[in-house]
């Protein structure tokens, strides 16, 4: 099987963002604002934007199953209060549910919390349960700056964080830690905020034992770590100074990767330098780069190419970034895989 780990319904039917923008825009008189039952959204609706999109890709490029989430850009946890980002992520979670329900065997959710700037993590927990015990999701997106690029939470090492940190650990889901649409003008979001954010989460973890206090909590790093593995020599003689344990023992055993990563010498660098238990198959498609790249003729995100171009992958190593991988971090995917016959 190839796993992409790393999906958002981006292309969502357009009352998604309608609805979206009428609660925006009655931010401050929500009794003006939309009713969730005002949000009407058919399967046919549904199906249509999946099989023309996603699903067609996937079908084009050889993948068979999506870790799918919530737009990431449109999650926006820094515009209104805790109200308004928990209806926002329950009509956006469900959506997520109802694709999952039509498309059992292609997509699997992962949750969007109702994170909101300045406001205690633990209020996201009841999501969180809802969407892994009603919706059978597998994992969920934890935002580590709900204030959308002017870095106002502690690091995710501090307690702050454990009310998510002991839900995950409860029901063993992985947390993809991923930032939404920065207002900050100097980060561009997917070019710079998005990127700066993997990066950020890495040396948090790694001045701090948070894997000690809970040791089998587990991240996965999207975007290909951000900077992470190109200046690896930099993180383990940081970690060195700071009289951390060697990266492999102090972080690997909960920090894994992805392959969004889009172009070959990228990922070439990723799979020499990250050992390849820590290496996740994603593409992110349909995301932040759409285009298709002059120097190949394919597009960029088309990221299975590259892992299949590898001449440093054997068959063993590409099954483990295709499916093992993510069979062992995802584990309640595994579980579903399972009882589906695979
Ligand atoms: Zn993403």
């Amino acid at each position: 099987m190839i796993i992409d780990c790393h999906g958002h319904y981006t292309t969502a039917p357009k009352a998604l963002e309608d609805w979206r923008n009428l609660q925006v825009a009655n931010l401050k008189t929500p009794e003006l604002g939309p009713k969730v039952s005002d949000l009407k959204i058919s399967d046919d609706e549904l199906i249509e934007s999946i099989e023309k999109n996603q699903l067609a890709k996937m079908i084009e490029r050889g993948s068979d199953l999506t870790i799918f989430s919530p737009r990431a850009s449109f999650m926006a946890h820094h515009i209104g209060d805790f109200n308004t980002s928990a209806t926002w992520s329950a009509i956006c979670n469900e959506l997520i549910y109802r694709v999952n329900q039509l498309f059992p065997h292609q997509f699997i959710g992962a949750a969007m919390l109702p994170q909101s700037p300045g406001v205690d993590p633990k209020t996201a927990v009841a999501e969180l349960e809802k969407c892994v015990r009603e919706f059978g999701f597998v994992g969920l997106n934890l935002n580590p700056d709900p204030s959308g690029g002017h870095w106002q939470e502690p690091p995710l090492s501090d307690p702050h964080w454990y009310p998510i940190f002991e839900k995950m650990v409860e029901y063993d889901v992985p947390a993809m830690i991923h930032v939404s649409t920065s207002c900050n003008a100097c980060f561009h979001t997917t070019g710079a905020h998005y990127l700066n954010a993997d990066t950020t989460a890495f040396m948090q973890c790694l001045t701090a034992d948070l894997f000690k206090e809970f040791p089998t909590l587990k991240f996965l790093i999207p975007h290909g770590g951000g900077a992470v593995p190109y200046h690896w020599g930099r993180f383990r003689g940081l970690a060195q100074e700071l009289k951390k344990p060697l990266l492999e023992e102090h972080l690997l055993n909960n920090i894994y990767f992805d392959t969004c990563v889009y172009h070959q010498p990228g990922i070439n660098l990723l799979t020499e330098v990250i050992p390849i238990k820590n290496i996740l198959f994603a593409s992110e498609m349909i995301g932040a780069v759409r285009g298709i790249d002059p120097q190949t003729g394919f597009y960029f995100d088309d990221t299975k190419r590259y892992i299949e171009a590898s001449t440093q992958l054997n068959a063993d190593e590409r099954h483990q970034i295709y499916e093992g991988n993510a069979r062992r971090v995802f584990t309640r995917l595994d579980q579903y895989l399972v009882k589906q016959g695979h």
